[in-house]
């Protein structure tokens, strides 16, 4: 490793010990910009590195509610607000147990150069809570909402930091709490959050976009060995939302999807999920708030508690629920069953050692900032309708999701050609997304 490189590395380890997710994350990121390091010194000059692993502001706050017994809960809440030299800061709230500063710290560093892979001007930013919305009443979801922006509401804005869904938080979570901070701060339409139900300024597509996006980053990476989705068998992992919109735009494109799983297993369908079967995933999963096993006492097809689906045999797979869930084992696997590409709709759903089993396999791997990044994109799109006070089409938004995904394709293949290493993917997003950021931080002065 080089020099500046392991220092940085070395001293976010120290400081934060603890935080090895995002330890992960940031050893991703800093190992592969070693080329862009080493070809501009002003980085290093400029402290860029240094700057950019830290975020400019970190909120972390109580969250007290009553829940359905009249019983006070607290939970934690933050935001890491991890930079801001392109844009306002822009990324996900998640709702989950095991939601701590260290994870959210990940996700933040991550946000920053996907959200520069977008072309769209927004900084990069993550929050979230401990709060864990499964197996609460509607009523309980509302009450934690609205206690959970009572604070947030203040550090947040459009031209501040505007969040959106993430694990947890869905269209019910953001229609929550956009009624609790329109109550709170007598305003309206100011595009605060994006993810906005379509009656009071979302986005068409947006639910559909980082699901759809990652299919056609997928479309992409085939294109480059003149392959085409069609009549290829895709795995999916998770069963949420970028999950669910991954396969039903596989299904349209003529693929075959055969997995799915939540948190408790997982259900494989050799036949193939068709567009009827996941209607019926969508209503379990987003109305009845039901398990994917329901899929199988439905369906009558296999059942597997626990695990994930990576051992069945594909040509695509499509982890899509959460990070680490696919390790150097399930790698190998995919590879010795003949895995042609991967594309992560998650977040970091593979750890370091499988990406370097699909690396060194040469199977084209698209890492999570460029393959998921069609969400954010839209948000961005959702953003820019709300600034205007007018919608866009289906088709128009569409259209703009597709060739957002095009030119990230682009941007990440030919910056990784030119830094030397044609198809890595990891390498290009990485050095694409990071030169953006890192010039407009030493163009603003120091102590921006
Ligand atoms: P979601 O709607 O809450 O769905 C998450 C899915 O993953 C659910 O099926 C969930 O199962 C499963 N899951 C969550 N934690 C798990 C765990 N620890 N082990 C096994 N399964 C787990 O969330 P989402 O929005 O689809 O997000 C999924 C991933 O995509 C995350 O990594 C997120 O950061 C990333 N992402 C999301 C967006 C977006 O626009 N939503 C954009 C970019 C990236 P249960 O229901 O059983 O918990």
């Amino acid at each position: 490793m080089d020099k500046y490189i392991e220092k940085v590395y070395n001293s976010l380890v120290e400081k934060d010990p603890e935080q090895k997710v995002f330890h992960q994350a940031a050893y991703e990121v800093l190992v592969s910009l070693e080329p862009a390091i080493k070809k501009f010194p002003e980085y290093e000059e400029n402290a860029i590195l240094e700057r950019i692993v830290e975020p400019e502001r970190i909120v972390q706050f109580r969250v007290p509610w009553k829940d359905k017994d009249g019983k006070i809960q607290i939970n934690r809440g933050f935001r890491v607000q991890y930079n801001s030299a392109i844009g306002p800061y822009k990324g996900g709230f998640r709702f989950h147990p095991t939601v701590n500063l260290g994870l959210l710290k990940f996700l933040g560093f991550e946000q920053i150069f996907k959200n520069s892979l977008t072309g769209l001007p927004m900084g990069g930013g993550k929050g979230g809570s401990d709060f864990d919305p499964k197996g609460r009443t509607d009523a309980e979801v509302e009450a934690f909402c609205y206690s959970f922006m009572s604070e947030i509401y203040r550090h947040i804005g459009q031209f501040v930091d505007v969040p959106a869904g993430d694990i947890g938080v869905g269209a019910r979570e953001i229609g929550y709490m956009y009624g609790a901070f329109r109550k709170i701060t007598n305003t309206h339409g100011t595009g605060v959050l994006t993810g906005k139900g379509l009656t009071y300024g979302g986005s068409l597509i947006r639910p559909e976009a980082t699901g759809y996006g990652c299919v056609y980053f997928v479309e992409e990476m085939l294109k480059t060995r003149k392959m085409d989705i069609k009549g290829q068998v895709v795995t999916v992992s998770g069963s949420g939302n970028v999950a669910q919109y991954a396969a039903q735009k596989c299904i349209q494109l003529g693929a075959k999807v055969v997995t799915l799983s939540d948190s408790d297993g997982w259900i494989y369908d050799p036949e193939g999920i068709d567009a009827n079967k996941l209607a019926y995933v969508l209503d379990l999963k987003n109305l009845k708030r039901g398990r994917i096993k329901e899929y199988a006492e439905k369906y009558k097809v296999d059942y597997h508690e626990k695990g994930r689906p990576w051992q069945i045999k594909c040509d695509v797979a499509l982890p899509c629920a959460t990070q680490n869930e696919l390790d150097g084992k399930d790698a190998k696997t995919l590879v010795d069953n003949g895995l042609v590409a991967i594309a992560e709709g998650a977040n970091m759903p593979s750890t370091l050692e499988a990406i370097e089993v699909f690396q060194e396999a040469k199977v084209l791997y698209g890492p999570g900032k460029a393959a998921n990044a069609g969400g954010v994109a839209t948000s961005g799109l959702e953003m820019a309708q709300n600034s205007q006070r007018y919608f866009w089409s289906r088709e128009e938004v569409d259209a703009k999701l597709r060739q957002i995904m095009v030119n990230i394709h682009k941007n990440t293949y030919d910056t990784a050609r030119m830094f030397g290493q044609p198809s890595n993917y990891v390498l290009g997003a990485n050095i694409a997304g990071f030169l953006k950021v890192a010039d407009a931080m030493i163009a603003q002065g120091h102590s921006a």
